[in-house]
């Protein structure tokens, strides 16, 4: 262990290599210390077991404290938003967003959950109740993780000066899919085991449902009993949070719950698609019925949301100013053995949050030199700008190439990729996969992902026909029928009928809407406007282990992912740039002795002496502080000790 030490802040370390950084990461988790700073980004690295530093006395403590008098913390970055946002820190644009970024298990959700938490203390207001129902609806158990999320979010906070006014919660990229299909060792949406286990008898024979294990949305598999009185226990707590929530509306409220969980049980139940078989044959009757259950599961999740978001909206006078602290809790990175629509859109989002923490980190380095007014060479690093291109440039980007292709209804996925191998063929983040499954690579900056396009067309669609959608709109459900009757937008709010563009499709007779890749591009290019005006603080959440256990660190696994995470290149830039930085008086204290003069003034001119009586070179003089490379700390302690030997 480097000197038995255990940095807080890893920007301190003089070695900022690889393998110290490790050491210090490790020897702090095996303290229980799964918090550490780089700089102002903070490291968590998941205990996956409770541990005490959540209690409300240690929450109390990290109210408007001064960094580093309190050993790093979420609540920590927590505190500095808020205080950020009012102004009391450095100065800065008012509105804040937080950044948690790590791959599934890696505890982003828990994060969001905690900053939530402490900045609600903060402002003394409580509520968590939008969070059990969207992790019921939203979340399901996969083989990564217990509890995934399986959507992105991103949630604004509104303060009007210091309290709490309101907040919005906008939902990316449902895994929808997952509705009708899990992969072995994997499961449905809480929600349905939940409800399954917890509906009472007489409901169960209103809505029709069936022996759980007869569903095929569930594999045909439920849970041994202990684990199906939890899931009744979370119905309840789900019911209850939307009651509370206010769900429940003058006494429509159980008509409207019925009705939700009507819309649900319909999806699960309709094993034979009555309506549409007579129209198609089977396959195609299995098609439409998955396709059904996809859309309605999307819809009725984008309802909660946007009925969330009609409940939080802030009660104020329009003309009062809110500020904002966002919070981005987002899929890590994926790359699968078979990666298909979904990981495209959630890689791109990737991509677009690393460009965004490079520009930051790069312009803060920048900035601190401007400051203190010195010269420095300029600083390289791994740009993603040509692989976001890639994807975003209009009109040849590959979303604008697939929206091409989306319109033309003959065209296939295998012509899609045709066009991209003849577009990119010499493009340095595209390699051309010769096989006749249409395959191609991307080079991300996390590393190759090698995409199968097969359904791509159909997904960037994801229109529904005509007469199904007619159907729906009819229902006797009411809940179904406004859900299909209107567009829900990729924010979560309910747009009218008409205000949608509506075109006949040649073939379906279906309405024409805008592509699913075109919605994602505009909602990520929306967040991306919002994150770049605001005070941003990232959050990255480490992994340290695959089996999900307490106390075990793979270091491995875990140096892949300070490499992808950004923090590998962030250390670099440090690195590359002036990574050591003592005020005068800090250093004048410490080398004093190199002079033999233990009484000279803390000032500029006796480092200077001090400096120019070494042969150090390669360093630099601010202002207010002296500007060193990692070795000069190295240098200057060998120093020490030959003049502590003399
Ligand atoms: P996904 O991308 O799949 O949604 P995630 O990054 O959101 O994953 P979480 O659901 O937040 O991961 O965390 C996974 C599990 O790890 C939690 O259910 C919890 O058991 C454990 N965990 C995460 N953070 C902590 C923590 N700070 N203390 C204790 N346990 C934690
Ligand atoms: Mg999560």
């Amino acid at each position: 262990m480097m000197e038995g030490n255990l940095p807080e802040d890893l920007a301190n370390l003089s070695e900022l290599d690889e393998k110290s950084l490790l050491e210090v990461l490790t020897g702090r988790f095996t303290q229980n210390l799964i918090y550490t700073y780089i700089g102002d980004i903070l490291v968590a690295i998941n205990p996956f077991k409770y541990l005490s530093i959540y209690e409300k006395a240690v929450s109390e403590g990290y109210k408007c404290h001064e960094k580093k008098s309190l050993p790093p913390h979420i609540f920590a970055v927590a505190d500095r938003a808020y205080q950020s946002m009012l102004g009391r820190l450095a100065t800065g644009p008012k509105n804040q967003c937080i950044v948690i970024s790590g791959e599934s298990g890696a505890g982003k959700t828990e994060s969001t959950k905690l900053l939530l938490r402490h900045i609600m203390e903060l402002c003394k207001a409580n509520s968590q109740l939008e969070q059990q129902i969207l992790q019921a609806f939203g979340n399901a158990q996969t083989v990564m993780n217990d509890n995934s999320s399986r959507f992105g979010k991103y949630i604004q906070l509104r303060f009007q000066n210091s309290s709490v006014k309101g907040a919005k919660i906008n939902e990316y990229l449902l895994e929808k899919s997952r509705v009708v299909h899990q992969d072995e060792g994997e499961q449905n949406f809480h929600i349905f085991y939940f409800m399954l286990a917890g509906i009472s008898a007489e409901d169960k024979e209103i809505y029709g449902l069936l022996d759980p294990t007869r569903y095929r949305y569930l594999n045909g598999r439920f849970g041994q009993d202990d684990i199906v009185q939890t899931w009744r226990v979370k119905y309840a707590e789900v019911c209850n949070a939307m009651d509370m929530v206010g769900f429940e509306e003058q006494g429509q409220f159980g008509v409207q719950e019925e009705d939700l969980l009507k819309s649900l049980t319909c999806t699960t139940s309709m094993t034979r698609g009555e309506a549409i078989q007579r129209l198609h044959n089977q396959q195609q009757a299995e098609d439409a019925r998955d396709s059904i259950a996809k859309v309605a599961y999307g819809r009725v999740f984008g309802w909660i949301v946007s009925k969330i978001n009609e409940l939080l909206a802030p009660k104020v006078d329009c003309d009062v100013e809110l500020n904002e602290i966002g919070i981005l809790d987002i899929f890590g990175f994926e790359n699968f053995a078979v990666n298909r629509f979904e990981q495209l859109c959630i890689n791109l989002a990737n991509e677009q949050l690393q460009f965004f923490f490079n520009h930051h980190i790069f312009l803060m380095e920048q900035k601190e030199y401007k400051e203190e007014g010195i010269t420095w060479d300029t600083i390289t690093y791994k740009d993603n700008k040509p692989i976001l291109d890639l994807f975003l440039t209009k009109p040849i980007g590959i979303l604008s190439l697939l929206d091409e292709q989306s319109a033309f209804p003959q065209a296939t996925d295998r012509d899609f990729v045709d066009k991209l191998n003849s577009k990119f063929k010499t493009a340095p983040n595209f390699e051309v996969v010769r096989n006749h499954t249409p395959l191609f690579t991307i080079v991300h900056y996390a590393g190759k992902v090698q995409y199968n396009a097969s359904g791509f067309l159909e997904k960037n669609r994801d229109t529904i026909p005509a007469n199904i959608r007619e159907l729906f709109i009819n229902s006797v459900t009411p809940l179904l029928s406004v859900l299909f009757a209107a567009t829900i937008s990729r924010t979560g709010t309910l747009m009218p009928r008409r205000a949608k563009l509506q075109v006949a499709d040649d073939n379906f007779n279906s309405t024409r809407k805008q592509s699913v890749g075109a919605q994602f591009k505009h909602s990520l290019a929306v967040l991306m406007e919002k994150m770049f005006a605001a005070g941003p603080h990232f959050v990255r959440c480490i992994k340290p282990n695959r089996s999900k256990q307490p106390d075990q660190l793979d270091s491995k696994l875990v140096m892949d992912q300070l490499r992808y995470n950004g923090l590998m290149e962030t250390i670099r830039i440090r690195r590359d740039g002036f990574s050591w930085r003592p005020t005068f008086r800090e250093f004048a204290e410490r080398y004093n002795i190199l002079l033999l003069k233990p009484d000279l003034p803390m000032d500029k001119s006796s480092c200077m002496s001090i400096l120019n009586s070494t042969e150090l070179s390669g360093w630099k003089c601010g202002s207010s502080r002296l500007f060193f490379k990692y070795w000069h700390q190295e240098e200057l302690a060998r120093l020490l000790e030959t003049l502590g030997r003399a």
